[in-house]
């Protein structure tokens, strides 16, 4: 396991940069911790720091991978400074399996990893039952054998600190560090899809989406969805260029509007060549209702952007996945979870950083109604049964689309599904007091005023005298 810090120059551009030359020394990453914006240490009066770790199989033993790493520090441009000082890079070993070194120039476990909160956050982030490199660091073991990290961090603060000027976890998105454990973003749909099942039709026009759009964002959306490709059950496939066809002419207006500053621009596609294309032309991150399941390609693509990728839980494609074999669970929240995390290490794998995931369970894709509100319900016990897996997975951004799914026209019974606001006012606000970090909905303003007051309720926030 080794921890990056960096607090000069582009930090996140350094760390995708270290990363690389880590892989291309020969270290094979299997996890990557979340990204953390942490109070500089010891020396205080310097920049902030950014920190996370990796963990990783390697064959170089720890005097020579030490001398590796020195190399990528050199080479991404570190001189000897002032001890605890200003550096672009700093990788320091933490654990090498079992190994305890103490030698004149290595000493592992690495020395000063009990009293740091901006090692321990990210040296938790990576335990979690897995073998694979000898660490041993099951959910049951995790106190004991781990070296008690999980207990340090716990003493320090653990989740607590987190969000404070100490420690902010952080998604990098456009060319900000995104604190979402300040407030629930708002994602507005703009759909473009002459069949999609709720505004079909209204906005083929660039005009009446970039009025729709200008209508979200005026409501209070965050972030942008824009999608061509209708994922309702049944609906006819697009290919990746009709799918362009729709997308870009609008896209390209959206990016121009000045309503759009300060906002981000999300596009919905499954297929890595209208992702990479609507990237390329200034969206800010991929939101793949397939998780990477109907275009592997999308995951090199999206690590290659660097850009943040949602990844969210589907059982086969939008035709098969209300078949009964995809509607069977025992239990849907360990299901879901088991099902995103294998997702999640298929993106970590192709090169996706844990700290550019953003997890979605998928409510109605593949589920029944029951699935979709005990799934709503059960946000926690997802992120539960993660963290018995990945604690770093467990904390990534989770997303909720509720907005317009049939279950709710099911609960409620109006025929026009334009008209279940108030039905998905009260699931979005289910959603958010159970966890979710972003919702995604079809009326912005609806929207934002649930988040605002869940934000609230749940945090105190501004309300607090
Ligand atoms: P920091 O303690 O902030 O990481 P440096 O990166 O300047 O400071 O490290 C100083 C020295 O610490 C390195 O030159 C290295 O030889 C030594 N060192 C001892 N143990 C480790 C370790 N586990 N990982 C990295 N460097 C280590
Ligand atoms: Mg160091």
């Amino acid at each position: 396991m080794i921890a990056m810090g960096s607090n000069v120059g582009d930090r996140v551009n350094t760390f995708d940069r270290a990363l690389q030359l880590m892989k291309s020394s020969g270290l094979s990453i299997t996890r990557h911790a979340n990204l953390y914006e942490t109070a500089p240490a010891y020396v205080t009066n310097q920049s902030r720091f950014l920190n996370s770790a990796i963990r990783g199989t390697t064959r170089p033993r720890p005097h020579e991978l030490l001398k590796k790493l020195k190399e990528i520090e050199k080479d991404i441009g570190r001189t000897s400074g002032i001890r605890y000082g200003p550096r672009p890079i700093d990788l320091d070993i933490l654990l090498y399996g079992n190994s305890k070194i103490n030698s004149e120039t290595l000493i592992v476990p690495h020395e000063r990893i009990h009293e740091r909160p901006f090692v321990l956050a990210p040296l938790v982030d990576l335990l979690g039952a897995s073998g694979e490199d000898g660490i041993e660091t099951s959910w049951h073991s995790l106190s004991k054998c781990s070296g008690g990290f999980f207990e340090l961090w716990n003493k320090l603060g653990g989740e607590s600190i987190i969000g404070t000027e100490t420690i902010k976890r952080v998604l990098p998105v456009g060319n900000r560090l995104l604190d979402w454990s300040e407030r629930t973003l708002v994602m507005g749909v703009l759909n473009l899809t002459p069949d999609s099942f709720s505004d079909g039709g209204k906005f083929q026009q660039v005009e009446a989406a970039i009025s729709q759009a200008k209508l979200l964002i005026s409501g209070g959306a965050d972030i942008i969805d824009i999608g061509a490709q209708s994922t309702r059950p049944f609906a006819k496939r697009l290919s990746p260029n009709e799918e362009l066809e729709r997308l870009v002419p609008v896209l390209d207006e959206i990016m121009k509007i000045p309503e759009m500053e300060g906002k981000l621009l999300s596009v919905d596609t499954f297929y890595a060549e209208v992702a990479s294309e609507a990237v390329k032309r200034g969206a800010h991150m991929i939101n793949d209702v397939s998780g990477g399941l109907l275009d592997p390609k999308i995951l090199k693509v999206a690590a290659e952007l660097r850009v943040p990728y949602v990844a969210m839980h589907m059982r086969g494609d939008p035709s098969t996945m209300q078949n009964e074999p995809n509607l069977h669970y025992d239990d849907v929240c360990k299901e879901v979870a088991s099902e995103l995390y294998a997702q999640v290490r298929e993106a970590e794998l192709s090169g996706i950083p844990l700290w550019r995931i953003v997890l979605d369970p998928g409510i109605g894709f593949s589920k029944k109604s029951k699935h979709n509100l005990e799934v709503i319900m059960g946000l926690e016990s997802i992120r539960r049964e993660m963290g018995k897996i990945s604690i770093g997975a467990s904390h990534v951004p989770i997303l909720l689309g509720p907005s317009r799914k049939r279950f709710l026209g099911e609960i409620c019974n109006p025929a026009n599904p334009v008209e279940r606001d108030a039905a998905i006012v009260a699931a979005v606000t289910a959603g958010i007091l159970n966890g979710a970090n972003i919702v995604r909905v079809h009326n912005a303003g609806y929207g934002a005023d649930a988040a605002k007051v869940c934000d609230a309720l749940h945090k105190g926030g501004r309300w607090e005298d």
